[in-house]
């Protein structure tokens, strides 16, 4: 998909309105929250940008009782073509104000404007073209006859894609003909509740899509505790995805679980090695490795690997680390205080463990949180930045010596998300794919994102498939969920 063509246009203005507080948007209207409010902090510079109400349960139950009345009185009852008709206009309303949505990203989540004027916002476009086009196909889509919606769908969202992951999530749901309650990270709930701006212009009814900050503990969990919800759709840790399992143990309530990973990138001897190096760089240090399918571990046939990290530092060397609004930074801010330590605590035990460690030299802004992108060679298996998931932009780099040792290191994980080969050799490529345990495998590319491809992982990266296809079927009743 050429992503160009789905960039702002020249001419729309980016005019970034923003209020000095938000509150809760349930039934078609701004309400206070009742569970306290707090400041959401620009990542690069520190300083507040919106004061944010958080939900309480109470508020939760208001929203979902909103989305439950919807559901029944005008949602369910509208023929696909006429939803369909909605997120046509929500689409076309992203677009138009797509250089607003990608400041006001940047600004809230810190990762650079470049990113997020040229792939997120897009791809936020991207998504709701495509389940608009769904939904007055559903009937004739083969996927059994009248397949019905869910009724009230709890969406957790994270930080790393703030405005993407409300795309995945709302757009499929919507079109399958549910109504919904979104609740965002607590670091980034800036666009979602720029997003309401969209629905209301779009027209959308009251209640149909209800956006709703909180805490996780409080808001999170009353979503999803809630006995009105019928589908819970998280992204997020696996340790918070565990714990929504078990509370949805025993119930009728639909799940998917997208979670974490530790994608393996592996480079083999015939690979392109320049094309390798720019993947390798593109899969761990875009978004600063906040990327649930980055390409974290990098496995390098060991008759290239000098010559491969060679060429892989000289290339982290160009990297512009610092300002994301500059349009010319290539890593951003990491997004909050809490996970800048958690990077910097993972990566600490690299050394002590046995691997090399390489930074790069740069100097980065006094305030706000900044990682500089570092490399660990010499890391094997058991080496604790080989099987966690740090979330940041630091790359394990491992050897192998045959296809099978590859096949074994990569799958050598709890996770199974991601995965990439550079092979010219194509019947060496389809055996990887298929040996590999992971959701997606990127053949000669890396951190490639399409709404028509299926994305989920195996083992402890979840389960459930959000694109395409599986994407819409995960909200209709006939569609299995699980
Ligand atoms: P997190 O699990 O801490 O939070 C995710 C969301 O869950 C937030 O909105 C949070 O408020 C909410 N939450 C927290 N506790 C909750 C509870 N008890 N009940 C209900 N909701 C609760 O994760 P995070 O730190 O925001 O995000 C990073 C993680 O997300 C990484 O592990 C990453 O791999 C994963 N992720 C996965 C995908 C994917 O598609 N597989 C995509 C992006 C991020």
């Amino acid at each position: 998909m050429n992503l160009r063509e789905l960039a702002p246009a020249p001419e729309s203005t980016a005019i970034l309105n923003l209020r000095d507080s938000y509150g809760l948007y349930i039934d078609g209207r701004w309400v206070d929250a009742h569970g306290g409010s707090m400041a959401t902090i620009s990542p690069a510079t520190e300083k507040p940008i919106a004061e944010i109400g958080l939900a309480n349960a109470g508020d939760i139950d208001l929203a979902v009782k909103a989305a439950r009345k919807a559901y029944d009185t005008v949602w369910s009852r509208m023929s696909g073509s006429e939803r369909g008709k909605y997120l046509f206009r929500i689409a076309r309303l992203l677009q138009e104000r797509a250089r607003e949505f990608a400041v006001a990203e940047t600004v809230d989540n810190g990762k650079p404007i470049r990113e997020t004027r040229d792939i997120d916002i897009p791809l936020v476009a991207a998504w709701f073209f495509h389940y608009a086009g769904w939904a007055d196909k559903l009937d004739f889509a083969g996927l059994g006859t009248n397949p019905r919606a869910l009724g009230v769908a709890g969406q957790i969202i994270p930080w790393n894609f703030p405005l993407l992951m409300l795309a995945w999530k709302v757009a499929p749901a919507l079109a399958a003909g549910n109504t919904v309650v979104l609740k965002p990270a607590e670091t980034t709930p800036l666009t979602a509740l720029m997003f309401v701006d969209i629905c209301e212009q779009a027209g959308l009814p009251a209640g149909v899509v209800n956006i709703v900050p909180g805490l996780g503990e409080v808001a999170g969990q009353a979503l999803v505790t809630h006995p009105g919800v019928n589908k819970i759709a998280f992204t997020g840790s696996t340790s918070v995805g565990r714990h929504i399992a078990r509370e949805l143990a025993g119930t009728d309530v639909a799940l998917t679980l997208e979670l974490g990973g530790k994608g393996a990138n592996i480079v083999f001897d015939d690979a392109a090695i320049d094309e390798a190096v720019e993947g390798t760089v593109n899969g761990i240090f875009f978004n600063q490795g906040h990327v649930c399918c980055a390409g974290s571990r990098l496995l390098v046939q060991e008759n290239v690997h000098d010559e491969f990290v060679e060429k892989l530092k000289r290339r982290v060397s160009t990297l512009r680390v610092g300002d994301p609004l500059d349009k010319n930074t290539d890593v951003g801010a990491i997004n909050s205080r809490e996970q800048l330590d958690r990077i910097e605590a993972i990566s600490a035990t690299g050394e002590p463990e046995g691997a090399s460690r390489w930074t790069l030299e740069c100097a980065v802004p006094k305030a706000g949180f900044w990682f500089r992108p570092t490399i660990f060679t010499g890391v094997s298996t058991s080496n604790t930045i080989a099987r966690e998931e740090i979330f940041g932009p630091v790359l394990s780099v491992l050897t192998f010596r045959t296809p099978q040792e590859a096949l074994d290191k990569a799958n050598n994980s709890p996770y199974g998300l991601s995965a990439g080969v550079w092979t010219q050799t194509a019947s060496r490529m389809l055996t990887m794919a298929d040996g590999l345990r992971a959701g997606v495998v990127w053949s000669n590319t890396f951190n490639q994102f399409d709404p028509t491809s299926p994305f989920g992982g195996y083992k402890e990266s979840g389960f459930g498939r959000e694109g395409g296809r599986h994407g819409v079927t995960a909200y209709l009743a006939a569609g299995g969920a699980r």
